[in-house]
């Protein structure tokens, strides 16, 4: 089969061929008709010090799929046929640790990474455990069912406070910025106020409805509370830029008794000013990944509720020309990228 690989300790990324994977008795064969890249994807892209300690090479990468089942595993007992639309949660846990055996799934810390600790989405063929797939509803195409995985960290960040009428703050206007940006004020929030210094992706949010978008390098953030009639600060920010500086600003603008929530993963250490956090009451609160599978079905409802989510894609490409889309990522001109396994 056709696959896209890490195949040496080196950047790039490479179009090969691979054994279609064998199903174990408790998986599912499914057949990848959409994948999107992931920034995560840029990192073994671009080879970077945590790709290198992480990534064994070669490896099939790739984590954000859909697909069709064309193979069931003997002991699987869940209600799934061959030829049903699926995406899936990339997340394969065991159920030994305390978290998996009190029901939270996500904070198994024995968790392995499809594409990143073990084969990837990125190939005609994926073997997944049943556990694992997600049926997507007629009324939710694939494409998107392939970005469910990145619309999953958005809407389980967004899901930590209670955003009906708050004012709300996210920095990091990467696309699950923009998708976290776009859900609150979906659900309810009455002002979302969006932060980067990225012109390109501070303007692709305006594809959604509602974002107070503003480049931190231009505009004060002081100013634009005048604006919007926040005089006490800011309710809830969601950070998911990861940069130190955008922490400090969050902290600065929100209220007394305000949430913090961490998505962006900084790469090292960042200057805190705690007094802020200490004199302010802040509740400061880290997310990784999302709820199996309770995020799953609250994203599935949202799409049929009528939530744009097409609006997050810039690219789609037949998965031929993968190269366009990685280019174009490592740029910072896109917002999600779909491959088109379908498409030569
Ligand atoms: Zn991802």
């Amino acid at each position: 089969m056709k696959a896209l690989a890490k195949l040496k300790p080196e950047p790039g990324m490479w179009q090969t061929t691979a054994p279609v994977p064998e199903i174990g008795p408790d998986d599912v064969l499914i057949k990848i008709t959409h994948t999107a890249i992931c920034g995560t994807d840029i990192h073994i892209y671009n080879w970077d010090d945590w790709a290198a300690r992480t990534v064994p090479a070669p490896m099939i990468t790739g984590h954000e799929f859909a697909g069709e089942i064309v193979a069931i595993g003997e002991r699987v007992t869940r209600d799934l046929h061959i030829g049903q639309r699926v995406s899936g949660e990339g997340h394969i846990i065991d159920l030994n640790s305390a978290a998996a055996r009190s029901g939270k799934f996500h904070l198994d810390p024995n968790t392995v990474g499809i594409g990143v600790n073990r084969q990837g989405a990125f190939a005609e063929f994926l073997t997944l455990p049943a556990f694992n797939v997600v049926p997507l509803p007629d009324r939710v195409p694939s494409e998107l069912g392939a970005i469910l995985d990145p619309f999953g960290n958005a809407v389980h960040t967004v899901q930590q406070t209670d955003m009906v009428g708050a004012n709300v703050l996210v920095t990091g206007a990467g696309p699950i910025g923009i998708m976290a940006a776009a859900v609150a004020r979906f659900i309810g929030a009455r002002s979302v106020t969006l932060t980067d210094i990225n012109p390109y992706r501070l303007n692709l949010a305006r594809a959604f409805d509602g974002i107070r978008t503003v480049n931190v390098r231009t505009e004060d953030l002081m100013d634009v509370r005048q604006e919007l009639g926040i005089a006490e600060g800011y309710d809830v920010a969601l950070e998911m830029s990861g940069a130190g500086a955008a922490i400090s600003q969050a902290l600065e603008h929100l209220r007394m008794g305000g949430n913090l929530t961490l998505l962006g993963l900084p790469s090292g250490r960042s200057d805190i000013l705690w007094a802020d956090v200490i004199l302010k009451a802040i509740t400061i609160r880290g997310v990784y990944g999302r709820e199996m599978f309770d995020t799953w079905r609250k994203m599935l409802g949202l799409i049929e509720a009528g939530f744009p989510l097409e609006r997050i894609i810039t690219h789609r490409l037949p998965v031929d020309r993968f190269d366009e889309g990685f280019e174009a990522m490592r740029a910072g001109q896109t917002g999600k990228v779909i491959l088109d396994w379908t498409r030569g």
